[in-house]
């Protein structure tokens, strides 16, 4: 079904038979004689989505019994503001780890709604690394993290403990490994890049942490409003949630999280490796924060860079082109996109790079003749 090798950054390759369920859904849900788009969100059938939904988001990444699934709208990016309504209390400052982009956006929101204290950033080398050995206001209301910084490159593997709640952004690494869902108060992740189609956001809460809350907050930002309507205090983004359904349960039949990472960590070592390894490529994260998600990484010239762009795309490499205030290469390597696809980059890679040297080797007639 793939014609193209999809290493878009978002919103990303689903399985093949996602798409494949998914197109027959629209047409006749389950023999019901309706369309998915067109039944009620109220409707039995439905309904045992959403049931199916949350239980497998529990059962995948382990969520306590104390936590609640809830399934939002507006991106990740109403998450930016929505955190700060809800836990920054005017009296003190939320503290922010700031290491990139989609971070630097999260600060800018919760400056709105109270004092914001950036504990470290990674803005002093591009974002390049994630900052360790930083320390949190003890009386902060939060610490926010950004688990996978997909425009960067870079990935957390040791998420901080400290005394204090932590919201997490999860959304480019969500469902990629295995995390330890009791460190977090609250991870929020925009669904299209590891869950489902655009159109609905995960949130997963410690429920005794959405209940400290104890000023007024308006209805479709109130957590506790979703999670005492089960998700459906209004329409809920029906169809990104029956995608990601049948997503999750691709993921179930191909071993969960914990097979999905093993999958995850080979995909990023062989491109990581034949980065190192070809002259005409740099990686530009540090080593040990290399996100396994988005692999950032530039071309010796900007020559180099344009043709080698035009060759990928000219045979269905689609999605490799860096984000555009960064620059340079970024390719995404989320669950869905099959260890083949990068064998295929990573030959035309060392197939380039060949080339490359061969023409610097042989005098220029040879190619004007
Ligand atoms: C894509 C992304 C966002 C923005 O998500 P939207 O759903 O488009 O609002 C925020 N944070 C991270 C880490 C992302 O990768």
């Amino acid at each position: 079904m793939y014609k193209k090798h999809n290493f878009g950054a978002g919103p990303c390759i689903l399985p093949a038979e996602v798409m494949e369920h998914a197109a027959s859904a629209i047409l006749d849900w389950n023999q019901t004689g309706l369309s998915i788009l067109e039944v009620s969100h109220r409707s039995p059938e439905f309904e045992g989505v959403m049931i199916k939904t949350e239980r497998l988001v529990r059962e995948l990444l382990n969520v306590p019994e104390s936590y609640a699934v809830l399934f939002l709208q507006g991106g990740a990016s109403t998450q930016f503001s929505m955190v700060a309504i809800n836990f920054l209390k005017k009296a003190n400052s939320a503290s922010y780890l700031d290491t990139g982009f989609f971070a630097q956006k999260a600060i800018k929101e919760a400056k709105l709604f109270g004092s914001v204290d950036i504990v470290a950033s990674s803005k002093d080398k591009s974002y390049s690394y994630i900052p360790d050995h930083y320390q949190p206001c003890a009386d902060a209301a939060y610490l926010h993290l950004t688990s996978n910084n997909t425009i960067e490159g870079t990935e957390m593997f040791d998420f901080p403990k400290p005394g204090l709640p932590v919201i997490c952004d999860m959304s480019s690494d969500i469902f990629s490994r295995e995390i330890n869902v009791r460190d977090f108060d609250l991870i929020y992740a925009g669904a299209q890049k590891n869950l489902g189609p655009a159109g609905m956001t995960l949130v997963i809460a410690k429920n005794s942490f959405l209940d400290s809350v104890d000023h007024p907050v308006p209805s479709m930002s109130d957590y506790r409003v979703y999670r005492d309507n089960n998700s459906m205090f209004n329409t809920p983004p029906v169809f990104s949630i029956y995608v990601a359904m049948l997503n999750l349960i691709w993921l179930k039949a191909n071993g969960g999280v914990g097979a999905i990472e093993s999958l995850n960590k080979k995909k990023a070592e062989l491109l990581y490796n034949e980065i190192d390894r070809n002259t005409l490529f740099s990686g530009t994260a540090n080593l040990a924060h290399r996100s396994r998600m988005n692999v950032t990484f530039t071309a010796s010239s900007p020559e180099i860079e344009g043709r080698f762009l035009d060759l990928a795309t000219s045979l269905g490499m689609v999605g490799i082109k860096g984000y555009r205030t960064v620059g340079g290469f970024r390719v995404s390597l989320y669950n869905a996109l099959p260890f083949s696809s990068v064998e295929a980059l990573v030959a035309l890679m060392k197939q380039f790079e060949q080339q490359i040297i061969l023409e610097e080797c042989l005098p220029k007639t040879v190619f004007d003749s």
